[in-house]
């Protein structure tokens, strides 16, 4: 189990100092369905703006 995500996604509401990721747990997905095959094929869907 992840112990620190970090993050460089600065305008998402979960973004903490240091690049760090403030969420009690992330949501990661693939655009090519459950599999992927490089990094560039997954998102994290726990993404919410913060306006910034
Ligand atoms: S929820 Fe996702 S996008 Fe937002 S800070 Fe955490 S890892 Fe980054």
């Amino acid at each position: 189990m992840a112990q620190d995500v970090l993050c460089e996604v600065a305008n998402c509401v979960h973004n903490r100092e240091g690049q760090k990721c403030g969420a009690s747990e992330i949501f990661v997905v693939s655009h090519r369905g459950n599999k992927a095959e490089t990094s560039q094929e997954t998102d994290c869907k726990t993404f919410e703006p913060s306006g910034l």
